[in-house]
């Protein structure tokens, strides 16, 4: 286990290696980036930034009639109602522990480095006045209503809300009817292949969308970099480093040793099994645009039957955010600290609690993380205008930590569905290692 970090890192060097051409894409974009910042190349900024969102768009197409066909087909091969409570008590128990170990670092990294302390000099009055309007809107709206955005998850409309793309509806309806066919029986049977033939050619579009990986995530990239200058950076630094800690600390020990705890799977083979879900999560910041990639690879390359990834990926793309909660979570303590705002125990847990019911309501697209903050904000009785300078700030680098916390959310995402396929006897041992389970271990 002491080796696992270094078994991660190379099974990244390696995956990025296979998928040099998305590497190659992935480190162009970064250096693009810091040549050509965006106010002294606007053009060549607004190009970058058309090829990126028309990236993000592409895979985005595939994502609505993945999710349901995949949560149909996920849900009737699962079958009757008894395995059905087995797997889903079992996926909610490992996101559940995830996020919680997540907040939980979040909070020991927040509180031994103290972001906050060293950006109170920092305030300075005069900074993003159209922030504290968008601060003040948000936390205005969930404050008013709070019942009205937990009635809106019920999906009233499930045609609207298909064609305006709210996922958690979506996923509920979707669950719900599958449920329904399964308890049809026979006469569903021709429903249940049809979604099977809908899933089968949006992964076949996946296979043709990933020809564009390289530049899309090259144009993503680039544009990210372009965006911040790296002035900003100083300002933040240690967010950033608190928030950087504290995803290493995810990625490199609590994967892994969840992985350890409750499966045979190996960490390495994994990690670079998913190398390019790793590498497009990270250049298109979207868990919900990575997830045709995600089922792939975990599919193709893990060895993740289709049982456990069309019921475990498309719920965790939605509802596991684990990066995002650790994101919440410094950056609240972050402002806690900055505004000189005392942080009692009751406060931590209650801050902790708080991420992660907003992050499990965060959308799987760039940005909604800052957005459902306000949730945290709100939750702890903060004002807007307490916050209107250290709010500008987390925008500062809001894409490019977005990028990272998606790269959390996504393999969060494998290392449960990993884990139930090996609980299951639903992975295939001899794709995933090459060789027979009982000769690896
Ligand atoms: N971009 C993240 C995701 O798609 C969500 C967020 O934290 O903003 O997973």
């Amino acid at each position: 286990m002491n080796n696992a970090p270094m078994q991660v890192i190379i099974a990244l060097l390696l995956g990025f290696k296979r998928n040099g051409h998305i590497f190659l894409g992935l480190i162009l974009g970064i250096l693009v980036g810091c040549w050509v910042p965006q106010e002294n190349f606007p053009q060549v900024y607004k190009i970058l930034n058309f090829a990126g969102e028309a990236f993000i768009n592409i895979i985005q197409m595939v994502v609505l009639p993945l999710v349901v066909s995949a949560i149909i087909i996920g849900i009737s091969n699962i079958g009757d109602s008894k395995q059905l409570t087995k797997f889903g008590s079992k996926m909610l128990l490992y996101y559940g522990i995830i996020t919680v170990l997540a907040v939980s670092i979040a909070c020991a990294v927040a509180i031994i480095l103290q972001p906050g302390a060293s950006a109170k000099a920092l305030i300075n009055q005069d900074i993003a006045h159209h922030i504290q309007e968008y601060v003040a809107s948000a936390i205005q709206y969930q404050r008013e209503n709070l019942v009205q955005i937990f009635m809106d998850i019920i999906p009233k409309n499930p045609f609207e809300a298909l064609a305006t793309g709210k996922m958690i509806p979506v996923i509920i309806f979707t669950s719900i009817f599958a449920i329904a066919l399964t308890r049809a029986g026979e006469i569903s049977r021709p429903l249940v292949s049809l979604f099977e033939s809908i899933f089968a050619a949006t992964m076949k579009v996946t296979d043709w969308i990933m020809y564009l990986a390289a530049p899309g995530v090259f144009a993503l990239t680039a544009t990210a970099v372009s965006s911040f200058g790296i002035s900003v950076f100083n300002n933040i630094s240690k967010y950033v480093l608190a928030f950087c800690i504290a995803i290493a600390l995810q990625f490199f020990v609590v994967y892994p040793v969840m992985l350890k705890v409750f499966s045979k799977v190996p960490v390495g083979k994994l990690f670079g099994a998913i190398s390019e879900a790793i590498m497009v999560a990270f250049g298109t910041a979207s868990s919900s645009a990575t997830l045709p990639l995600t089922i792939t690879c975990c599919e193709k390359r893990v060895g993740i039957s289709n049982r456990v990834c069309s019921f475990v990926l498309p719920l965790g793309a939605t509802l596991n955010m684990d990066g995002t909660a650790i994101m919440q979570t410094i950056a609240v303590i972050f402002l806690t600290q900055m505004y000189g705002i005392e942080l009692t125990p009751l406060l931590m847990v209650e801050i902790a609690f708080l991420a992660v019911v907003a992050s499990s309501t965060s959308a799987g697209i760039p940005g909604a993380g800052l957005i459902t903050i306000a949730l945290v904000l709100n939750g702890i009785g903060l004002t807007p205008e307490q916050l209107v300078v250290g709010f500008s700030l987390l925008f500062a680098l809001e894409r490019f930590l977005d990028m990272f916390r998606t790269i959390c959310n996504v393999v969060s995402d494998t290392v449960v569905a990993a884990i139930i396929a090996d609980n299951e006897n639903e992975l295939d041992y001899e794709l995933l290692c090459g060789k027979s389970i009982e000769q690896k271990v």
